[in-house]
């Protein structure tokens, strides 16, 4: 490991966001070590994509670290994280929806989500559809998920030097979130997020208007 590299890019990474935009450092398949450091620079939020990974690694770190959890979620895995997890970022169906509402409860806490939505043009990511959206929340009961809190929009662009197409993915994920905003239901009260941009794509997605991006590469150097 190298401290002095790590904080020259971590700075550059962090100095360049638009005030009020939360960088999640991703430090999934870095080591305890690695996480620490970027933590001694004053860092606290990280997002990791393995729920093993993620239990394994927690208890080795400081409990004052909000833990993001990014990658695709699969309902038998929540419960290793669900007692501290910060933000699901990935959640992507009502099943997975039913299954963080009860073991949030378990946990006798609230968890707090984004909706992930399919906005690529790839068959590899996950995501509910953006049509699904507005439908999934007027028909939700607000007792159905009551130990969820819906916090936002989470999105990936598609994996392609096409710059225009990232652009118009991510600009079609902020147009969702203001439409779904605009239905004005009590459940999205506090629906005010919206993750977007990871290394290759960050511009793109600040540009569109990221309240959160994600960000591992830049940081903490090639995987
Ligand atoms: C790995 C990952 C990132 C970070 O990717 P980098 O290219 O390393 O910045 C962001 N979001 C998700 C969902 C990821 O899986």
């Amino acid at each position: 490991m190298d401290p002095a590299g790590l904080a020259q890019r971590y700075h550059k990474v962090k100095d360049a966001l638009p005030q009020g935009v939360l960088l999640v450092a991703v430090s999934k398949k870095r080591t305890v070590e690695e996480i620490k450091a970027l933590y001694d620079l004053g860092h606290r939020d990280f997002g990791e994509n393995y729920p093993q990974e993620l239990r394994d690694k927690q208890p080795q770190l400081p409990e004052d670290i909000r833990w993001h959890f990014i990658g695709h979620l699969q309902s038998n895995k929540v419960k290793y994280l669900a007692p501290f997890v910060h933000l699901v970022h990935g959640a992507d169906s009502r099943a997975l929806l039913d299954e963080l509402d009860k073991r949030a409860a378990q946990a006798g806490r609230t968890i707090d989500v984004l909706l992930q939505v399919h906005i690529a043009q790839e068959e590899t990511k996950h995501g509910f559809s953006p049509e699904d959206i507005a439908p999934l929340l007027v028909e939700t009961p607000l007792e159905r998920w009551k130990n969820i809190r819906f916090c936002g929009l989470m999105g990936m662009a598609s994996n392609t030097e096409d710059n225009a197409q990232v652009e118009a993915e991510y600009n079609g994920l902020a147009a969702l979130h203001r439409s779904v905003n605009a239905l004005g239901l009590p459940l999205l009260a506090h629906f005010t997020e919206l993750s977007m941009g990871m290394s290759g794509d960050l511009d793109q997605a600040l540009a569109a208007g990221s309240t959160m991006v994600r960000v591992g590469t830049s940081i903490f150097g090639p995987r």
